[in-house]
């Protein structure tokens, strides 16, 4: 049946930072399309903890922390102890932080940088050493629109540069795993609804601006950035290799 291309049965998915926001949200859609999912973040939340009691059978969760060098090894493994395979993985854990150029400092630039370029690289590197034994898999890299245009009116220079670079780092993996059965493609949100951006909507000034340059005139909710992973973990995108799916209400058009 065609809709049947759009769902995950008897498919496995590592989540990373599948506790709250956009990673939630995906974690949420994935069980429902049939998906067993092994999600992972530092804290557990409320609403994830509501999850696993909920579907005992579809959700495992670990508590990890994505910068550990040995991050990807563990969870690829605990995937594998949990469901058997890994089929899909979703880079989504990701960290913000706003300043100046010429003051951003080591520190600041190896969180931004560990967080959202290194650590989502030596997973998926980890991740396609076992779909490559497998003979297949999807993997969905969460960039940004950030990786497109300087965000205004906050100064996030290190942040836009990790998403660029996961933007690129999609494309070659795409390019790289094309003809032995991996997927690789990213998402690129605009303002999402969530705890990075919270702070944000609630500063009037800041909110006007965001609101201002988003033709659609809203921001998204987390559900409509799962719908596009989904999409692109799905048989529904068969044919969709290294494509950076924009979804920002209009927000890169001007
Ligand atoms: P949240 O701040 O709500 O979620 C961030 C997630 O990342 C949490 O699950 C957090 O869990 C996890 N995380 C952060 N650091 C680590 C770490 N070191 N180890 C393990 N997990 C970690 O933000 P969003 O849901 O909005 O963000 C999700 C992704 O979407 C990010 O990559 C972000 O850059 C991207 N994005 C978001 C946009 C938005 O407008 N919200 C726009 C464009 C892209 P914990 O803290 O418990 O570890």
């Amino acid at each position: 049946m065609p809709l049947d291309q759009f769902r995950l049965d008897r498919k496995t998915a590592l989540i990373t930072g599948g506790n709250r926001g956009i990673g939630l949200a995906i974690a949420r859609l994935f069980g429902e399309a049939g998906a067993r999912c092994l999600l992972t973040s530092r804290s557990e939340t409320p609403e994830l903890t509501a999850l696993l009691e909920e579907h005992p059978d579809r959700y495992r969760w670990v508590q990890e922390d994505v910068t550990d060098p040995e991050a990807g090894a563990r969870l690829v493994a605990a995937t594998l102890d949990a469901f058997g395979t890994l089929d899909v993985l979703v880079n989504n854990a990701g960290v913000a932080a706003n300043g100046n150029f010429h003051e951003f400092d080591d520190a600041q630039l190896d969180y931004i940088m560990g967080t959202n370029l290194i650590a989502p690289f030596r997973i998926a590197r980890a991740a396609v050493a076992q779909m490559l034994k497998q003979g297949g898999g999807t993997v969905v890299n969460v960039g940004s629109i950030s990786g497109y245009v300087a965000n205004k009116p906050q100064l996030q220079v290190a942040y836009n540069a990790s998403k660029a670079a996961i933007h690129q780092m999609t494309k070659t993996m795409a390019f790289e795993y094309a003809g032995r059965g991996i997927r690789v493609n990213a998402i690129a949100p605009g303002y999402v609804v969530s705890d990075m951006t919270k702070g944000g909507i609630a500063n009037a000034e800041w909110n006007r601006i965001w609101t201002e340059n988003t033709p659609m005139g809203r921001f998204a909710e987390p559900e409509e950035m799962a719908n596009c992973a989904l999409f692109l973990a799905s048989p529904a995108s068969s044919y969709v290799t290294g494509e950076i799916l924009v979804a920002d209400g209009g927000y890169t058009t001007h």
